[in-house]
């Protein structure tokens, strides 16, 4: 019995994977977030769908393991990649807790997953910006729904003094508004206030892709939301035709 746990993507249909598609087509149930089965509906046509709102990840991985203790195929869907601030982990983990397949009987299936990768939001982003992840970058959620802000707050610190080409994840949103500002300060800490800096939203979703490039200075008033992905230069990031591109040392 396997478990699928699927990245889509970003959003468009073009950039999910062969292999996404191949189970997604295959399975019998699609388990996931209300706003990212919405993104495939094509992919759902005859199929049993569960779905919840945000912050019920336990619930529907939960869910997904039920299904396949019944024999069924189950896709758990996730944007992006499945494993990067996806579900993933958390069916390992729920699946090592129930013991299902401690108790199997002699000739019973074990339910297995299968992680099938997608393309995450740093790549999506970074290929509308132009090339600025080209060196060593990092990935930093600002959400602190589930990581303290303080340990949020010594990451931020520490790509910063380690120039670090920073891409935020969950930026701002309704109840947390001032979180990119206070990351801001906290990277103003080591790096100049005119490095180069970009965000995008829906980026590779539909046609409400939106992006601009600025500087460290300017992004603390960037209109960012949660479908925002912002991303930080270092110091050998420039803009060239207004892109943002991070050199990587080549003599030319
Ligand atoms: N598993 C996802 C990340 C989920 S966290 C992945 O690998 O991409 C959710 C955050 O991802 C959002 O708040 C936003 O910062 C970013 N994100 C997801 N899809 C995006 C898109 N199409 N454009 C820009 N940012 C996106």
């Amino acid at each position: 019995m396997k478990i699928y746990a699927v990245g889509l993507g970003p959003g468009d249909m073009d950039y999910l994977a062969p292999r996404a598609r191949e189970v997604l087509l295959q399975c019998d149930v699609i388990v996931g977030y209300t706003g990212y089965i919405s993104l495939i509906p094509e992919l759902i046509k005859g199929k049993e769908v569960i779905s919840t709102g945000m912050k019920g990840e336990v619930e529907r991985c939960q869910a997904a393991i039920n299904e396949a203790i019944k024999g069924k195929q189950v896709c758990v869907v996730s944007s992006g990649d499945a494993g990067i601030y996806g579900m993933a982990s958390i069916l390992f983990e729920l699946l090592e807790k129930s013991s299902v397949n401690k108790q199997i009987q002699k000739g019973e299936e074990e339910v297995d997953i299968e992680v099938i990768p997608g393309i995450t939001a740093a790549a999506s982003a970074a290929a509308i910006l132009g090339s600025p992840l080209t060196s060593d970058f990092a990935v930093i959620s600002l959400s602190d729904l589930l990581t303290p802000w303080d340990v949020i707050e010594k990451r931020l610190l520490a790509c910063s003094a380690a120039d670090m080409v920073t891409c935020l994840y969950n930026p701002q949103s309704k109840t947390r508004n001032d979180y990119l500002e206070k990351a801001c300060a906290i990277i103003a800490k080591h790096k100049p206030l005119d490095t180069p800096c970009g965000y995008v939203r829906n980026a590779l979703r539909g046609t409400d892709t939106d992006y601009r490039v600025c500087t460290l200075a300017d992004l603390p008033t960037a209109k960012v939301d949660m479908f925002t992905t912002v991303i930080i230069g270092n110091s050998c990031t420039k803009v060239i035709g207004g892109k943002l591109i991070t050199s990587r040392g080549y003599m030319i």
